[in-house]
């Protein structure tokens, strides 16, 4: 079959290598002129690496593998530790923080020549005819468009009709730091919640420690001059390490979280979505990219299945549409932020947490459920 992929994200480029493992031709066009490489860095659970196994894509010496997340509060007393590795033992593929620079490089590597077309915004879609038509002029024709364009799909506006979505009111600051070394160095995420909200650190390797800043905030006003300085201002009376973490902050980012109601069907005819562009949610769960490489997996694997292309697509849909939704409603409490939550968790025994950890990667993950 032919396929059209709007988008080369994670989604895109995924479902391009898979596509094409199973014999497909496939054609991504991509609206930027070369592949977008900016942003922090994702977190692949054991799920999100076993696919990219499956797809051929080597992960050797990219970012820094996570064995441990921990909380704390803001007064630096421990709340709960999960014991990742648990994950990574039962399914035999690692977790791994990486910068999603890697991740879209890694997953590019060696598509053939002609795959990938950049400088092409997609600007309609007709779903019964599988036809993308181009900002500028062109059309392109297929017997599968697959719209994995992010959280601000064309596609997706144009099968649902316009639907914004919604902000939750949490933001997140988020960027680099070269330490502290005790940090960076290790395999361990560390998550510290207070009133104020929340600090996240995560080792993305080569030294590099991603740091990030959780708060609520109304999303109408405009973003202060100085993170760093707004940012100590809230959260620089918390326990060590965070002062230290506010000390090194240079250049942020800012995500506003956001999230899509996400329905059963996604597409119509010969048309389906993958990624953001079916699911965005906000980043508390670390899903987007491991629910991007799900929807690719499967969407590979139901189109090499019976019946008429728009049937299979369906049935795509209908494996992916509950565990995204699971994930995306879970991200979407913004329980993670929570302090009050979080602050519950002391009561609870690791090895308890740990065990309802995996059972939750497992029904959020197509990929992890399909195995024994
Ligand atoms: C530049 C960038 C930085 C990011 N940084 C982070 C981060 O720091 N942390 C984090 O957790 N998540 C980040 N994300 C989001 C994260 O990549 C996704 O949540 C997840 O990986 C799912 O990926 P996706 O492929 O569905 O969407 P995306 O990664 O958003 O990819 C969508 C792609 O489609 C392209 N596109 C958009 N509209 C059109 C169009 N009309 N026609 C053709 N192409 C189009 C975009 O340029 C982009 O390359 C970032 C995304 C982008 C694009």
């Amino acid at each position: 079959m032919r396929v059209l992929v709007a988008g080369a994200g994670v989604a895109g480029l995924a479902a391009a290598r898979a596509l094409l493992n199973a014999g497909h031709e496939v054609q991504v066009y991509e609206r930027a002129p070369s592949p977008r490489l900016e942003g922090g860095s994702v977190t692949l659970w054991s799920g999100g690496t076993g696919i990219l196994a499956d797809l051929g894509v080597d992960l050797t010496g990219a970012g820094r593998r996570i064995d441990t997340m921990q909380t704390w509060n803001h007064r630096g007393r421990r709340l709960l530790t999960v014991d990742v590795a648990a994950v990574a033992r039962r399914y035999g593929t690692p977790n791994v923080h990486l910068p999603r620079r890697h991740l879209i490089q890694r997953l590019a590597a060696g598509l053939p020549d002609g795959v990938l077309r950049f400088g092409h915004t997609c600007a309609h879609v007709d779903p019964e005819r599988g036809e993308l038509a181009f900002a500028g002029g062109g059309t392109a024709r297929g017997d599968v468009v697959v719209g994995a364009e992010g959280r601000a799909s064309v596609v997706r506006d144009l099968l649902w009709g316009a639907d914004p979505g919604r902000m939750t009111g949490w933001i997140t600051w988020q960027g680099y730091t070269t330490g502290p070394p005790e940090l960076a160095g290790s395999h361990r995420a560390l998550m510290v919640v207070g009133p104020q909200g929340l600090c996240g650190l995560i080792p993305a390797g080569e030294g590099r420690l991603l740091w990030w800043f959780d708060h609520r905030t109304d999303h109408r006003e405009p973003p202060p001059a100085s993170p760093a300085a707004a940012l100590t201002e809230r959260f620089g009376h918390w326990a060590s390490p965070v002062p230290e973490v506010l000390a090194r902050i240079g250049e942020a980012d800012l995500f506003r979280h956001h999230r899509h109601r996400v329905p059963k069907v996604w597409g119509r005819g010969r048309a389906t979505l993958a990624g953001d562009a079916a699911h965005s949610m906000p980043p508390t769960m670390a899903q987007g990219a491991n629910q991007a490489l799900e929807d690719a997996w499967t969407l590979a694997r139901e189109l090499d299945g019976p019946g008429p292309v728009a049937d299979r697509l369906r049935r795509y849909e209908r494996a992916r549409s509950r565990r995204a939704a699971r994930a995306a409603n879970l991200a979407a409490t913004e329980m993670t932020d929570s302090h009050r939550a979080q602050s519950l968790t002391r009561l609870l025994p690791g090895r308890l947490v740990t065990a309802a950890y995996i059972a939750w990667l497992r029904r959020v993950s197509t990929y992890l459920a399909s195995t024994t």
